[in-house]
């Protein structure tokens, strides 16, 4: 079906860089649900309220995503794009490990740490070195980590698209992600209702929709299933 698909999205959640050692959200002994402040900064009143820990908490997030390399996953995800003639990935990662993997048509549907935008006048600009406020430089605004916030909505257009990718693809595959965050979460069923096939990799199905028909589960995780994939649509000539 790979293969043969002319339209194909993959959908990926925190799963997809776990095997770069980075933690999801919600594995176990993750500090971000453990620390009732930490869980705080990713809303804009939480940021604010606790900068400059909340700056420092991304700005050492950001570190820990650029000292990580992207996996057997990323890599897969990055070669089917280049065999696939209408292809987009859309994911909710801020990591930049789909980007550094190779991918191209990618859709950052909660942003990225890679840059600071400011509140205010949303001028984006590198992560400031160690003031204690950090500050933008055209209009003195607080700076925060260019990603959506729990309580502020996806940006309309990045939504849209998605949603117009889900819905003309023949092939829709999510890996590593937990379908809890809303709206991306409708993706899948999207895809579903529009008569895709859907392909679900991830470690543990709950909460994903049941196999049937059209939808498959592929228990595994992303690093060594996605690589098999590709090498069963397009094995290597002999
Ligand atoms: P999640 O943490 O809710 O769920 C992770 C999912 O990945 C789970 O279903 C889990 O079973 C699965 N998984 C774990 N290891 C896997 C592996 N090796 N291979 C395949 N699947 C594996 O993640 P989510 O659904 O993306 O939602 C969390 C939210 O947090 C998102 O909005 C995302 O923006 C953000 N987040 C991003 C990162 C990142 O950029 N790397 C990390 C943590 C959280
Ligand atoms: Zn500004």
């Amino acid at each position: 079906m790979l293969r043969d698909a002319s339209s194909v999205v993959v959908f990926s959640g925190a799963g997809v860089s776990a095997e770069s050692g980075l933690a999801t959200f919600r594995s176990g002994g993750n500090a971000l649900w453990n620390d009732p402040e930490v869980s705080t900064y990713p809303t804009p009143r939480g940021y604010r309220a606790h900068v400059p820990r909340s700056w420092q908490w991304y700005a050492m997030r950001a570190q820990t995503a650029a000292d990580a390399a992207p996996n057997p996953g990323h890599v897969a995800i990055a070669e089917i794009e280049r065999r696939v003639p209408d292809f987009l990935l859309v994911t909710q990662n801020v990591d930049g490990l789909h980007h550094r993997a190779g991918s191209r048509r990618v859709v950052e549907l909660h942003g990225n740490l890679r840059e600071t935008r400011c509140f205010d006048c949303d001028a984006k600009s590198a992560w400031p070195a160690q003031p204690a406020d950090p500050l933008c430089a055209r209009c003195g605004g607080l700076l925060r980590p260019d990603v959506v916030f729990f309580e502020e909505n996806l940006p309309a257009d990045t939504l849209e698209s998605a949603r117009d990718a889900a819905e003309r693809c023949d092939v829709f595959v999510s890996v590593g992600t937990s379908n809890l965050v809303w709206p991306a979460r409708e993706l899948p069923d999207v895809a579903q209702s529009a008569g895709a096939h859907v392909f679900i990799v991830n470690v543990d199905m709950t909460g994903q929709m049941p196999p049937g028909d059209r939808v498959v589960h592929l228990t595994g995780t992303a690093g060594d299933v996605l690589p098999r994939m590709v090498a069963r649509a397009w094995p290597a000539p002999t």
